[in-house]
């Protein structure tokens, strides 16, 4: 227990001045428009209505599924390519899909427009969209905008998008407030609920999440609000989050039980809380991952493992699987690299790590194929040629669908990773 809450301690520097092999060529990533999958889920009362082609409902449809029992939050405006002649027409469209949808679904409180590669391409200014439909519809619904659009995004750039365009509505906290903690990133409410019940624990009782589970839920926000993120593809919200005063507490992310510990420890220091009273508050279940991660460790121990750029998640994982599972970092590649949000991440991780940012997918296939991981974590696109060459791989969407953060998920977290290989040993007997 000591050990694992000393990290911030630690006299290593890790990857901190690692300076990473910048790549720009052609990449393999979703578009951000995947992050409607999970934020829908979320954000109960919100409707994500996509203003783009044929090709962007298709890519929603097929990865979130449909719904049997209740009706979708999301759905797509198809922007025709007679509407490419005028734009007059497809504000009207616009408009009429929006109020026909909003008369029909009453419990909407919230609706994104979501701007795509198309809507774009066409220069339709969906700001002014939703602030003409915020004003005929309010106060029963707020209308925002953010762009999902493939051009220069990687998928979970989606969520920060979204959830930056949440920022500037969130009411002001007042000056005299008690200091209050919110918790960025969407995390399964299961995850939520765990979090809540060992900072209060600790004796955190003000704690908040954004986006929050219903959408006219305010959360406010001023100098006294502090900021843990608990995803790492936030760089827009914490920084807009910032300038209305918030303040950004140092952590790394809370996957496996070193991220995890370390993470609450950083809202520990910030609320004052005794180390007795952190322990005390961790202690149960600590000790029920490191039970989980004990077993999981006798699969990954001394594999290789070699990270396309795909989450954000990259650097976290990386930290986790090498210092909490013993695998052998091959190389980690990230979309982008955001030095602050990723110091304790960086300065956890092995010294000599190879970091990549960005892409050139051919000659990053090529360093793939010659080190020959025992595992790869790479996109869709590239799973199953990879697959096909021999080579065990993990969806890195995956990660981000499936609840990873905290103590109870870190054995959960493992499993995933041990289940491809044990799948392959199989395979191979
Ligand atoms: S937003 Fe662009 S990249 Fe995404 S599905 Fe639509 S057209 Fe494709």
């Amino acid at each position: 227990m000591s050990q694992v809450i000393s990290i911030h301690k630690e006299s290593s520097k890790g990857c901190t001045d690692a300076r990473p092999l910048v790549e720009r060529g052609q990449r393999e990533v979703f578009c951000g428009l995947t992050g409607i999958i999970w934020l829908h889920r979320k954000i109960q009362d919100a409707f994500f209505l996509v203003v783009g082609s044929r090709t962007c409902a298709h890519l929603i449809q097929s990865a979130a599924g449909v719904m049997i029992f209740a009706e979708p939050r999301f759905g797509t405006a198809i922007i025709d390519e007679r509407d490419l002649a005028g734009l007059a027409d497809v504000n009207e469209e616009l408009d009429r899909v929006v109020n026909q949808l909003l008369s029909r679904r009453p419990e909407i409180k919230l609706l994104f427009l979501v701007g795509s590669c198309p809507s774009e391409v066409i220069k339709l200014d969906l700001s002014r969209a939703a602030s003409r439909l915020s004003v005929q519809h309010s106060p029963k619904v707020r209308v925002l905008n953010y762009s999902g659009s493939g051009i220069e995004t990687t998928f979970t750039q989606g969520e920060d998008a979204c959830l930056a365009s949440m920022v500037p509505v969130m009411p002001s906290a007042p000056t005299d407030a008690e200091p209050e903690l919110l918790i960025v990133g969407t995390l399964a409410d299961v995850v939520e609920d765990q979090f809540v019940r060992i900072l209060n624990h600790m004796g955190i009782e003000r704690v908040r999440f954004f986006p929050p589970r219903h959408a006219q839920e305010q959360v406010p926000i001023g100098a006294n609000t502090r900021l843990l993120l608990a995803q790492p593809f936030l760089g827009d919200t914490a920084r807009l989050l910032q300038a209305r005063g918030a303040s950004l507490l140092p952590a790394p992310f809370p996957l496996g039980i070193e991220g995890t510990t370390a993470w609450l420890q950083s809202a520990a220091h910030a609320f004052d809380v005794s180390k007795e009273r952190f322990e005390a508050a961790v202690a149960g279940p600590l000790s029920r991952a490191q039970t989980a991660l004990s077993k999981a460790k006798l699969h990954l121990e001394g594999k290789s493992i070699f990270f396309f750029p795909d989450s954000q998640l990259e650097i976290p994982l990386a930290r986790f699987l090498s210092r909490e599972m013993g695998m052998k970092l091959l190389e980690v590649g990230t979309p982008y690299l955001h030095r602050q949000h990723m110091a304790v991440e960086l300065a956890m991780l092995p010294e000599g790590t190879f970091l990549s940012e960005g892409q050139h997918v051919e000659n990053q296939l090529d360093r793939c194929r010659a080190f020959h991981p025992d595992m790869v974590v790479c996109g869709l696109g590239l799973a199953n040629p990879l697959e096909s060459e021999g080579m065990t791989t993990k969806w890195a969407i995956e990660l981000v669908f499936t609840p990873i953060q905290g103590y109870d998920q870190a054995g959960d977290l493992a499993e995933l990773f041990t289940r491809p290989l044990v799948r392959r040993m199989r395979l191979a007997a």
